[in-house]
């Protein structure tokens, strides 16, 4: 198994250090072994070669099997032309690899129940949605798209607009994943309202004929967004467009109340898939040994399960986070009366002892 690793900046190359630790040891004790190859992507790369994305990064992300990104950005290229600023090397990347569909898990670990948003009754009913977003089409990508004057005022315009074959890819990926989870998958869009998510429900429903292990059912969006507060154990899977994707993916992970413990994944049609903290470069706690390596951690454990169908190996990384929980070990960020406080690297080895 080949990995192309790709640092970036800030507070990156820390958290992506102690992610490969634990991505060692896993695979020691599962005889598995792991090939990494380093990258260049975001301000490092910009300082290094004046681009986000050199085209040597991309050839070695097509090579390798799996690609793990740390985060990028931060002030020191802030000020730059937003035509090479660093998150230009991100959406540059995702698109060279063919990224469409975005998984992102927000699950409430008890351990951490304290830091969740809502009432404790809701909590106590378990949070482990997995939101599935199109990511390179829809809104964001529709043409025409305007913005400028018409008739003597200000006009904008944009266009939500989906082939059936965007749609058929990102909800067998839903299919997928929801068949390694509790088999359900909610399919949000706004079909009393929108030709364009009419065409998602009838494809969704079409594309559920070739799974009929799964659960199937359809929310519309402003419907969704509020179950998923009132009660989020009601949720598998969700899978939905660019754009409410985006909203709905927030949602879920804000109301868990700790980005450092969000990892996410990036997945094309066969090429290597994406893995990373949803999280950015943190540059305020940058280099101080305070970043929370978990949600990196937790995209490793995800990266083994989806890239290379290891499900016991990644059930391993799950079980040991919870474990350096539940011993009590806390980063800032998520830090709690009565607990030990660790940094970083320390959090990384109450992880390793686990395994
Ligand atoms: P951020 O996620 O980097 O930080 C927001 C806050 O959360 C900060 O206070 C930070 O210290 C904290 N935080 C984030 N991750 C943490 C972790 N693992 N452990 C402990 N605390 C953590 O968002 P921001 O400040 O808006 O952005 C900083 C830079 O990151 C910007 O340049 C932005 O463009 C970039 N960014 C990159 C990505 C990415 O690479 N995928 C995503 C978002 C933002």
């Amino acid at each position: 198994m080949k990995i192309c690793v790709l640092p970036g900046d800030g507070i990156g190359r820390e958290i992506v250090t102690q992610a490969l630790r634990v991505l060692e040891k896993v695979g020691g004790k599962y005889g598995r072994t792991f090939e990494t190859e380093e990258a260049l992507l975001g301000g490092c790369a910009i300082d290094a070669t004046g681009v986000p994305l050199p085209e040597e990064t991309v050839a070695k992300c097509q090579a390798s099997d799996a690609v793990l990104l740390g985060a990028v950005g931060g002030p020191k290229w802030d000020a730059l032309d937003p035509a090479i600023r660093p998150e230009k090397g991100l959406l540059g990347i995702r698109k060279a690899l063919g990224l469409f569909a975005n998984l992102r898990p927000a699950t409430l670990l008890p351990q951490l129940a304290d830091a969740c948003y809502l009432r404790p009754d809701i909590v106590a009913r378990g949070l482990d949605v997995m939101v599935v977003r199109e990511l390179t089409g829809g809104i964001y990508f529709g043409e025409p798209r305007f913005d400028g004057m018409k008739d003597g005022e200000r006009f904008g315009l944009n266009t939500m607009a989906y082939y059936e074959h965007e749609i058929r890819r990102i909800a067998r990926i839903a299919f997928e994943a929801a068949r390694k989870r509790s088999g359900r998958v909610c399919s949000v869009d706004k079909a009393n309202v929108l030709d364009v998510s009419r065409v998602w429900r009838e494809v969704v429903i079409d594309e559920h004929k070739n799974y009929a292990d799964v659960e199937l059912s359809h929310l519309y969006v402003d419907n969704a967004a509020m179950q998923l507060v009132r009660d989020p154990s009601q949720f598998d899977v969700i899978v939905t467009g660019n754009l409410f994707g985006d909203i709905l993916s927030d949602e879920a992970a804000a109301i868990t109340g700790s980005i450092g413990m969000l990892p996410s994944a990036s997945l094309g049609e066969s090429n290597p898939g994406l893995y990373e903290p949803i999280h950015g470069s943190a540059p305020d706690i940058a280099g101080q040994d305070k970043a929370n390596p978990l949600a990196t951690i937790l995209s490793v454990s995800m990266m083994l399960r989806h890239a290379f169908d290891m499900a016991e190996e990644a059930d391993c990384v799950e079980n040991a986070v919870k474990q350096a929980l539940e011993q009590g070990y806390r980063t800032g960020d998520i830090m709690q009366p009565g607990r030990k406080a660790v940094g970083c690297a320390a959090m990384a080895d109450a992880v390793l002892a686990n395994i």
